[in-house]
């Protein structure tokens, strides 16, 4: 396939531009790197452009293409920043996902993975979370990316647009041979934050936003997802484009769900230092539980995440993070 992966220079995009070029897919990465980095694209030609440039994307679409599938990692992506400030997460993951939609249509492109969230399933009432459950986003990040699962489904019906939305929990860890991983500015995930704050000698630092919640050990538990198992469930579905038409979502996740202090527990075995943390009070938004269902993806689109345990998870991250390379 020839892809086109917009967002490519980020965390999740630049670890499926390597899985591409492992299976010997080609990849064009047009990214603004606001937050990503020029040094993750590797494995791909790189065009620096923004999506909320229409003329722009039409040009790329025209003389880089055609491609067989876009990806699209284009996103801002912080919960907390969403609610102070909604319109650039309106402007920029709808208006410039409306303008990447128009300019596939007018450069008649078809086929899209788009990469969701679990946010879009707000406070959910079950613990295990599969496809038919209610979407009722309880941020503007969330909405933004469910209101764009919608404007699929109409692009769909009526310009022929295939789709795929891929739903991640909590996408972690880095890719095994430590040449791309996860480094955002700020960077408000819990495994990293554990690891940064165990090697910069300051433990003391890492904090455990709330023990009074309705789980086992009072911390929220949520589904790690390694990135290049869902690096390999966008290829999935790509291929699943070239042969189905519609407008699908799955959830992407291991359905193991682990608390911040089994996540603390476990990093403490993996790097074998002590962790030291301060409980504080609970982040805002934040829903006790949330773990996928990943039947559907497993089922249809073959899918089988590989790093089944935390451990495992960490000591990629780990790796990553005690050599960065940008
Ligand atoms: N968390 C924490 N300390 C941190 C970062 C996260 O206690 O420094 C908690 C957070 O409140 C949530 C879980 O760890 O319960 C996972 O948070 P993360 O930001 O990694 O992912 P999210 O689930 O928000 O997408």
């Amino acid at each position: 396939m020839k892809v086109l992966v917009l967002g490519g220079a980020g965390y999740i995009g630049s670890h499926i531009c390597k899985a591409l070029a492992l299976l010997n897919h080609e990849s064009v990465v047009v990214d603004n790197l606001s937050t990503g980095h020029r040094e993750a694209v590797r494995w791909s030609r790189f065009i620096e452009a923004d999506i909320l440039d229409s003329t722009a994307l039409i040009d790329i679409l025209q003389n880089e293409g055609p491609f067989d599938l876009i990806m699209h990692f284009c996103a801002k992506s912080l919960v907390g920043e969403s609610v102070q400030n909604p319109a650039i997460y309106y402007r920029n993951n709808v208006a410039g996902t409306l303008n990447l939609l128009d300019a596939m249509v007018a450069t008649k492109h078809e086929r899209l993975v788009f990469s969701s969230t679990a946010a879009v399933f707000g406070m959910p009432e079950k613990d295990l979370i599969d496809e038919q459950h209610t979407r009722l986003p309880i941020n503007p990040y969330g909405q933004s990316k469910k209101i764009i699962e919608d404007v699929l489904s109409d692009y769909h019906h009526a310009y022929g647009i295939k789709s795929v939305a891929l739903r991640y929990f909590n996408a972690c860890g880095a890719d095994p041979d430590g040449e791309v991983g996860e480094r955002h500015e700020p960077e408000t995930h819990l495994i990293p934050n554990i690891l940064k704050s165990a090697t910069a000698g300051k433990s003391s630092e890492l904090k455990v936003f709330g023990d009074n919640y309705p789980t086992p050990d009072g911390t929220c538990i949520r589904d790690y997802i390694h990135v290049n198992d869902l690096a390999l469930a966008h290829i999935l579905a790509g291929e699943y484009l070239q042969e189905n038409d519609g407008a699908f979502a799955f959830n992407l996740g291991n359905g193991n769900g682990f608390s911040v202090l089994q996540v603390i527990e476990a990093a403490r075995d993996v790097i074998k230092q002590d962790i030291v943390f301060s409980i504080e009070p609970p982040r805002a938004g934040d829903p006790p539980i949330l773990v996928a269902d990943s039947t559907k993806a497993k089922q249809i689109l073959g899918w089988q995440p590989t790093y089944k345990d935390i451990e495992s998870i960490i000591a990629t991250a780990w790796t990553w993070h005690q050599n960065e390379k940008f």
